[in-house]
């Protein structure tokens, strides 16, 4: 079935005795057992229901849906994208072990590897998510190398094909977190190679700002026979590698993250996020035509200095925009105000659209990054992630864009142009 089919039926309830044609609500924390067999077969194999912390059928059909939509071997649904990102390299390292990231990852995960891995003793190595960048400090204790999809707000692309090519090579989990993906609506990094994906379902899977949630996704591979975790016996004795095949790594997720993390995804949100993922295609189109209507009026305006968008084909992402992404080119876009600092903040301060420092929301939302989302950035590696003191960064909702071209004339008439070149 083709994604918008999916999107719609996928995750389904089977075995419901009246026959909801949506998802219920499973607003319950724990669940009955039969007699003593039944208790003990449950916590044995971790099959069936028995605690929300572990499992709850509301959230397994949002995880049926989302394994569904990426072709993935199954999903773990968690609280937030920080929780996905946390569990997924929770469960991928030990010890001793290192990860490589690119150095213009969401700050909140470079704030995670540094000062939540880098405590564990876990060496971390920010490199350019490119082939030779990452080859040069790949080693025997490499575990993961993490990037994403589409850099925010670089807008810069991986080489997704080459890094999996070298990951698969050298036996280290490539993981992608796909949040700007949307959930395979634009990219689909598993079809590409990549072992993992991480997603913040806060962002265009809920597409109304209303909630957060996250989840990892995995594919079919062998890798995982390479990594002691899943190849020495776990604390019942049993080889995890042996017991769940390529499902390993997902039950390490779920174990580590939900069962003994806690960072576990509400039922109601994963219902919310439910009714998302049945619009998200639709949304996704309108939002990324919006996006580049947007990015080539900005072009024309003399207050503006520069535009990004992956879309236009003068932007250095198109190319492998082109390859990586279907169904447009996202519904994020950047701009630099002339006039510098004092441009851009007279830009803002007469801007009517929503300041807010979300992405995927149905309104469209502005945003000014150096001074917000990476202020506490040390301002070298904030260059480094592609932040500049002009830049706004546009997440493109839903309105006419008539309307939204409107409001960013308004600011934009407010900007005192300077002529020269800065
Ligand atoms: C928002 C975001 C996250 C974190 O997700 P939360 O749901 O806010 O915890 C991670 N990665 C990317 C790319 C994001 O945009």
């Amino acid at each position: 079935m083709d994604f918008a089919s999916l999107a719609v039926l996928s995750g389904l309830p089977e075995h419901d005795p009246y026959h909801p044609v949506g998802v219920p609500i499973y607003a319950t924390a724990a669940y009955g057992f039969t007699d003593l067999e039944d208790g003990a077969y449950k916590f044995a194999t971790n099959q069936g229901y028995t605690y929300t912390r572990i499992q709850n059928p509301t959230v397994a059909a949002l995880e049926a849906r989302l394994a569904a939509l990426e072709s993935a071997v199954g999903a773990v649904c968690l609280a937030s994208g920080q929780a996905a990102s946390f569990a997924t390299l929770l469960a991928l390292v030990r010890s001793g072990d290192e990860i490589v990231a690119s150095p213009g990852l969401f700050g909140g995960t470079v704030g995670l590897l540094n000062q939540v891995f880098g405590l564990m003793g876990i060496r971390v190595h920010f490199v350019e998510p490119e082939v030779e960048a990452v080859q040069a400090v790949l080693n025997e204790q490499t575990r993961a190398v993490f990037v994403e999809v589409l850099g925010n707000p670089s807008l810069q692309l991986p080489d997704l094909e080459g890094l999996a090519r070298l990951c698969e090579e050298r036996r280290v989990a490539l993981v992608v977190d796909n949040t700007f993906g949307a959930v395979g609506a634009l990219a689909r990094p598993l079809e590409h190679g990549a072992h993992v994906v991480v997603h913040s379902l806060t962002k265009w899977a809920s597409g109304h700002g209303s909630i957060l949630g996250g989840a990892v996704l995995s594919r079919e591979t062998p890798l995982w026979q390479h990594y002691p975790q899943f190849t020495n016996p776990d604390a019942q004795g049993k080889i995890p590698w042996e017991q769940f095949g390529a499902r390993c790594f997902l039950e390490r997720v779920r174990q580590l993250g939900l069962s003994l993390g806690g960072m576990v995804l509400s039922p109601f949100n994963a219902y919310l996020l439910f009714q998302g993922l049945e619009t998200l295609e639709l949304r996704i189109e309108r939002a990324c035509q919006n996006a580049l209507t947007l990015a080539r009026w900005l072009e024309s305006q003399p207050q503006v200095a520069w535009v990004r968008y992956p879309g236009l084909p003068s932007d250095p992402a198109y190319p492998r925009a082109a390859q990586y992404l279907r169904g447009g080119f996202g519904s994020i876009l950047t701009f630099g105000i002339r006039g510098g600092i004092e441009g851009t903040s007279r830009f803002l301060a007469h801007l009517r659209i929503i300041q807010a420092p979300n992405v995927g929301d149905a309104r469209t939302l502005a945003v000014h990054p150096w001074t917000t989302t990476h202020s506490r950035i040390a301002e070298p590696a904030r260059l480094a992630a592609g932040v500049r003191p002009e830049m706004i960064r546009l997440s493109v909702g839903l309105e006419s864009p008539h309307d939204i071209q409107q409001m960013l004339a308004e600011g934009l008439q407010a900007v005192e142009w300077v002529s020269h070149e800065d």
